[in-house]
């Protein structure tokens, strides 16, 4: 029982040095997360009207194609007026004439409506483009101090892992869960040992009763405030000792 706690108690202090590691990086990760998600936003809406350009222009070339189609039915239909033999004739050529006029209206108000919009569309991208380098420098700059951190204590990160693992092997699996289930819920700590009689994840006190019972490392006990487990000092004396 007296090694299942030590190990307990080994595997917290390799996890605080393994936190207090992490805590440099500090907000960093989390940082340059959110720019990659923003910048990949930006890309995302300049493809976007990218997209909408492409398909504008397309369009207004086959309205161009249309009206060009439609002048020179038109001219044939102009041609045919000096052969007609009829008014009936006549009427028809002329209807037909002044609707074809109409169909080219349409098409052409069309066409401007979307040279507008791929100008519109020109600018907005234009506009992306600033804010998206400078985005990316930022996130440069950011990435650049992450990988310094991380590299300063790579070493000691490796080592530290690698120990963890032992340790990790050399806990009973229900303890670990516990530990993990505990570490996870107080964000961190999951065994506390007792200084002045107190719990140190909590420093409520622990009845002088249960201090007893701590003492004799029979079972594991955890804090009756906090729920992080319980080791005596003298077992957390002993391990801290035996790490330096
Ligand atoms: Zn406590």
């Amino acid at each position: 029982m007296i090694n299942r706690l030590k190990t307990l108690y080994e595997l917290q202090l390799i996890d605080d040095q393994l936190d207090e590691l992490e805590e440099l990086r500090g907000d960093l990760p989390a940082a340059v997360n959110e720019l990659k998600g923003r910048i990949q936003g930006l890309k995302d809406q300049t493809e976007q009207k990218q997209a909408e350009q492409q398909g504008s222009i397309e369009k207004r070339m086959s309205n161009e194609e249309e009206i060009e189609h439609l002048k020179s039915n038109q001219k044939k239909f102009k041609a045919q007026l000096y052969q007609v033999r009829n008014n009936k004739e006549y009427d028809a050529l002329t209807k037909e004439i002044d609707h074809i006029d109409e169909e080219i209206t349409k098409l052409e108000a069309q066409n401007k409506a979307l040279e507008d919009l791929i100008q519109k569309l020109k600018i907005e991208i234009e506009d992306i483009n600033p804010q998206l380098e400078t985005l990316e420098e930022e996130m440069k700059g950011k990435e650049a101090d992450l990988k310094e951190i991380i590299k300063a204590n790579e070493k000691e990160e490796a080592k530290l892992s690698a120990k963890r693992s032992t340790v990790e092997a050399e806990t009973k699996k229900p303890d670990y869960a516990s530990y993990m289930k505990i570490r996870k819920a107080r964000g961190g700590q999951a065994v506390a040992t007792i200084r002045r009689s107190a719990c140190t994840g909590c420093h409520n006190v622990v009845p002088p009763q249960r201090q007893l019972e701590i003492r004799q490392n029979r079972r594991l006990y955890n804090c009756e405030y906090c729920g992080r487990i319980l080791v005596s000092a003298e077992i957390a004396d002993e391990v801290e000792t035996a790490e330096k």
